[in-house]
C-alpha cells in the first residue's frame, strides 16, 4: 500500500473507552499541525471497534492507545493485532494508561515499536503534542524510507530483468556464432575445421570400444564445366542441391561436411568398409540420377576406407583420398574402395 503523502491530513487515532479523553484529546490537537498537515482524528472506545477501524484506515499514522479496556491488556492485546496480524509496521504507538502499574514491559515495547508510554496525568498539552510530533516524524520518516526502498526495488528489478535480456541475447549470438564457425556458409553442412575437430574424437572411440569407422570422400566430375557452361551460380545450385540429396540419404550418426570447393566428406561411425561402399554407391547413383535445374546431370566419384589400428588421421583420410583419384582416373561416376 502506498502510504506516502496521500493524505492531505494525518489520521491519528484515539482508542481510549473514556469518553473525557476523547474530547480532551480533541480539544488539544484542535488546531495543531505538522508539515503544514492537520490531523484527522479517528475516535474508537474499545478494541473491538479499534481493530474494525484499523482495517478501515490502514493509512493511520498514529494510535493514541488506552491499555485497559474491555479487559487488562486490550491496550496491547491490539498492538499485537496490529503489528502481529495485520503486518501494519508503520503506524505509530503511544501508550496511555491512567494506571502507572500496567506499563508494558519493556521487551514488549521494543518488539511492538511503541514510541511512547504515558502516564494520562503526565501529558499536559506540551508534553502530548512534543510527543504527538515525534511520533508524526517518525512515521514520515519511515513513509519515506520506505519509498526510496521500494524505488530502489523496482530499480534493481529492472535492471535485473535488463540483464537477464541482454544475456539471452548474448547466449543466442554465441550459439549462432558457434553454428557460423562449424558450418559452411552456402551449403549449410559441416565444414572442415569442424570435421577435424570431430574425427579424432571418432578415431579415439573406435580404438577404444574395437569399432568400426569409415570414411567416404567424394568430388564433383567436371564441375568446372558446369560453372563454366551454366555459371557460377548454377554451380552453387548444384554444390546446395547435391549436400540436400546426402544429407537426406545418411545416417544420423554420420558426419557430413564440405571438404573443399566439390568435394564432400562423410565420416561413418560403427560401419564397415562394405557397408560404406553400398553406402557410397546409393549416394552416387542418387546424385547421377537427379536432375539439376540448370546443369542436368550430374555425376560424382567417390573413394572409401575404413579406419587401421595403425592408422592416423592423416593416413586414413589420405587412403580415402586415394581411392577417389582412383576412381577419378578409372572414368569417374564410379566408387572405389582403398585397401583395409
Ligand atoms: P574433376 O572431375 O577432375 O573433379 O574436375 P572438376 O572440374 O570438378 O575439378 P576442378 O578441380 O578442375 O574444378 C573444380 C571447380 O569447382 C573449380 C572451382 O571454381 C569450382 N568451385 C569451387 N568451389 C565452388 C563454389 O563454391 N561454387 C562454385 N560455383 N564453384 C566452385
Ligand atoms: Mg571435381
Ligand atoms: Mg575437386
Amino acid at each position: 500500500m502506498n502510504r506516502l503523502n496521500k493524505n492531505k491530513k494525518w489520521k491519528i487515532m484515539i482508542v481510549d473507552d473514556e469518553r473525557e479523553v476523547h474530547k480532551v484529546t480533541r480539544f488539544v490537537l484542535d488546531d495543531y499541525s505538522f508539515m503544514g498537515k492537520q490531523p484527522e482524528l479517528i475516535s474508537a472506545y474499545s478494541e473491538a471497534e479499534a481493530r474494525k477501524l484499523i482495517r478501515k484506515h490502514e493509512d493511520t499514522a498514529l494510535i493514541l492507545l488506552d491499555i485497559v479496556m474491555e479487559e487488562e491488556n486490550s491496550g496491547l492485546k491490539f498492538v499485537r493485532f496490529v503489528r502481529d496480524k495485520l503486518k501494519n509496521y508503520f503506524v505509530r504507538l503511544i501508550l496511555r494508561t491512567a494506571y502507572p502499574g500496567q506499563a508494558p514491559e519493556e521487551e514488549v515495547i521494543f518488539k511492538y515499536e511503541i514510541n511512547d508510554y504515558k502516564d494520562k496525568t503526565e501529558l499536559t498539552d506540551k508534553k502530548f503534542i512534543t510527543s504527538v510530533t515525534a511520533a508524526l516524524r517518525s512515521y514520515s520518516d519511515l513513509l519515506t524510507i520506505d519509498s526510496y526502498r521500494k524505488n530502489l526495488e523496482d530499480k534493481v528489478k529492472e535492471r535485473t530483468s535488463e540483464l537477464e535480456k541482454k544475456n539471452r541475447e548474448l547466449s543466442a549470438l554465441n550459439k549462432e556464432l558457434e553454428r557460423l564457425s562449424t558450418t559452411d556458409a552456402l551449403t549449410g553442412v559441416f565444414n572442415r575445421r569442424h570435421f577435424n575437430n570431430v574425427i579424432d574424437t571418432e578415431i579415439k572411440r573406435a580404438l577404444r570400444y574395437n569399432h568400426y569407422l569409415s570414411l567416404i570422400i567424394f568430388d564433383i566430375d567436371h564441375f568446372k564445366v558446369i560453372n563454366d557452361n551454366y555459371g557460377h551460380t548454377a554451380g552453387d545450385n548444384v554444390l546446395i542441391n547435391i549436400t540436400a540429396l546426402v544429407k537426406k540419404n545418411i545416417r544420423e550418426s554420420d558426419l557430413f561436411a564440405r571438404w573443399g570447393g566439390e568435394e564432400f566428406i562423410v565420416l561413418m561411425p560403427e560401419i564397415n568398409i562394405n557397408e560404406a561402399e553400398i553406402a557410397a554407391e546409393k549416394l552416387r547413383e542418387i546424385i547421377s540420377g537427379f536432375r539439376f535445374h540448370e546443369a542436368g546431370y550430374v555425376t560424382s566419384s567417390f573413394g572409401v576406407t575404413q579406419f587401421q589400428k595403425t592408422d592416423d588421421c592423416k593416413s586414413f583420410i589420405k587412403r580415402a583420398d586415394d581411392a577417389l583419384y582412383n576412381a577419378k582416373s578409372s572414368g569417374r561416376n564410379t566408387v572405389m574402395a582403398g585397401p583395409p
